[in-house]
């Protein structure tokens, strides 16, 4: 569950009780977020004043729809190439962007590690959440006390796939399938959230553990969408982002 705040981005409260992070997701009202195009970095550092991070402080990625992850080592603003993913315990903000895609936010406040994790149809069909939480167990953290949270994304609500991409994720995962792979009149469609959720709780994070925005970003009028949007060439992005102060 998220909450939209009185400055325009959204939070998950059960994150929000922890005093050493901030984290937030931007929405529509901030702009495109696509680090790519130097007119947004006035979007960018709107959304940085108001979350309460240092804009030189914020991190990207150049993602690529891998499942490859980095760990972060500078504290400063910087772009990760050729990655999906970040883990770090430096006091920075690690940002996703996403338009459809499910945003992934992590966070172990036990050694106080972050990451985020860009995981679309190729990421979760490569478990990008796996890798993760191998960099987690590789620093010797009990993931069982790892808070994960899924942001907006489509749902199975709105995102239809062809059969060819139906049948590679029923292969790959047959013990799930009825879980997040649906049929009607001869479309299939995907819950990627809930596939999510599985592979999450394969690598040994709780349940309980585990937060869902439940939010379809085709739907909802505060989140931009891949598929909703007309000019696929530039398409505009949200950014999903935690840090820690
Ligand atoms: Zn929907």
């Amino acid at each position: 569950m998220i909450q939209k705040t009185s400055s325009g981005q959204y939070i998950f409260p059960r994150l929000q009780k922890f005093s050493n992070i901030i984290h937030a997701i931007s929405t529509v009202d901030f702009g495109d977020m696509n680090i790519k195009r130097a007119e947004n970095v006035s979007n960018i550092k709107r959304y940085a004043e108001e979350v309460g991070v240092s804009y030189n402080k914020m991190i990207f990625m150049q993602q690529e729809h891998t499942n490859k992850t980095k760990e972060v080592h500078v504290e400063k603003k910087y772009v990760y190439k050729k990655v999906d993913s970040l883990v770090t315990t430096k006091k920075v903000a690690l940002n996703v962007a996403t338009a459809d895609c499910v945003p992934i936010i992590f966070f172990d406040p036990t050694t106080k590690t972050i990451a985020v994790a860009h995981s679309g149809w190729r990421g979760t069909y490569k478990n990008i959440a796996k890798n993760v939480l191998r960099r987690f167990s590789g620093r010797g953290i009990d993931v069982q006390n790892v808070i994960v949270a899924l942001g907006p994304a489509i749902r199975s609500c709105c995102y239809s796939i062809d059969r060819k991409r139906a049948c590679m994720f029923s292969k790959k995962y047959p013990k799930w399938k009825e879980g997040f792979l649906l049929e009607k009149d001869n479309t299939f469609f995907i819950n990627l959230p809930s596939l999510i959720k599985k592979q999450l709780q394969e690598s040994g994070i709780k349940e309980e553990n585990i937060d869902d925005a439940n939010i379809c970003t085709y739907d909802s009028q505060d989140f931009f969408s891949f598929r909703k949007q007309q000019n696929r060439d530039h398409t505009k992005v949200f950014i999903t982002s935690i840090g820690l102060i």
